[in-house]
């Protein structure tokens, strides 16, 4: 494989919440750009370090054994600056002081939002890889860090499982998803969730309250529900509350947080890092601009960087409506 265009160095960063199998795209991109005759330099703290001018040349051993590590060796920032003009001019002079010909940017939506600002002042080509546990990305069917992130929550709600099954409790256990409801659809599929409450789709506490009451008549003696953090009708504290006012129980709240976007990343997470930073270099040789890399419907591809936050990827409808089936 040689380059067929002009690019000989390129910028590489991390920005916005971190997602495990970030440092595998690091990795990734930076051997394939070594093999290639390509350098690349990682920017510090993500658009942070384009405005400070951050710059890192990475050769092969800089990325030595990370490939299992969650995070991002290149640290990640949120930059309020970057969204001013004169930041995302700043970022321009820096990026052309450093002569560079492309830039790999790895986040979720706001990073992706940032770099197409960004291509409007700046020439060189920019490609984004879809770093983020969320997975609410257009553009491919699961983001780097999404299947580590529903792992662990799985992990912590088999275990709250156990004692609820005990103590013959209820638990209301919220899991991360501002926007969108992916991690929680999956973790309350394959946990057995007696409910899921998802941004996407209202609330109805009348009759989750009620589905509550006969699933007791009919014999079950514990329930876990799943929140989603961007529930209408609030966090699992506010809900645990709401729900006690309609039925007089008392609902135990556990709040899974940050220790959802560390660890050790899955082999799916690592592998789907790896085939994207390296493709995400190969795009950008082939003279792509203003994309996103994914695996959409199992293929290798390339999106619109403006498409991937205008479209929406609905959540899975079969499993949607197998929900309440399963739950009795
Ligand atoms: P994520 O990429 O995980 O969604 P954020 O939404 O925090 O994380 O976005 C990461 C960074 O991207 C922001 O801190 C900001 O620097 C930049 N960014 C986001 N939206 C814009 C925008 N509209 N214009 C310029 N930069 C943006």
């Amino acid at each position: 494989m040689n380059p067929v265009n002009s690019i000989k160095r390129i910028g590489l960063l991390t920005s916005g919440g971190d997602a495990p199998g970030m440092n595998a795209a690091i990795r990734s991109v930076v051997r394939m750009g070594y093999h290639l005759g390509i350098k690349t330099y990682g920017v510090m703290r993500g658009y942070q370090g384009l405005l400070s001018g951050g710059f890192k040349e990475l050769g092969p051993r800089d990325v030595s054994n990370i490939i299992h590590r969650g995070g991002t060796i290149l640290k990640t920032s949120r930059c309020a600056e970057f969204k001013t003009n004169s930041g995302l001019k700043k970022a321009k002079l820096n990026l052309d002081k450093k002569l560079l010909d492309g830039l790999i940017v790895i986040g979720g939506d706001g990073t992706y939002r940032g770099a197409y600002e960004l291509s409007k002042v700046w020439s060189g080509q920019i490609i984004g890889v879809p770093g983020t546990i969320d997975n609410d990305l257009y553009g491919t069917d699961f983001t780097i860090g999404y299947d580590t992130a529903v792992n662990t929550a799985l992990q912590a709600i088999d275990k709250i499982r156990d004692t609820a099954e005990s103590h013959e409790r209820m638990f209301l256990v919220e899991v991360m998803g501002r926007e969108a409801g992916f991690i929680a659809l999956d973790v309350g599929i394959s946990g057995g969730a007696e409910d899921v409450l998802l941004p996407e789709i209202k609330t109805n506490l009348k009759s989750i309250s009620k589905h509550l009451y006969q699933a007791r008549e009919a014999g079950k003696t514990s329930s876990i529900i799943i929140v989603a953090e961007g529930d209408e009708e609030g966090g699992a504290f506010q809900i645990a509350e709401k729900l006690k006012q309609l039925s007089g129980n008392e609902y135990h709240v556990v709040v899974l947080g940050h220790l959802q976007r560390g660890g050790t990343p899955t082999s799916s997470d690592r592998k789907l890092a790896t085939e994207l930073g390296a493709f995400a270099l190969l795009q950008m040789i082939e003279g792509k601009n203003k994309v996103a890399v994914g695996r959409l419907r199992g293929v290798l591809s390339t999106t619109l960087l403006s498409q991937t936050w205008k479209r929406k990827k609905p959540l899975d409808p079969f499993l949607l409506k197998l929900l309440p089936i399963l739950a009795k």
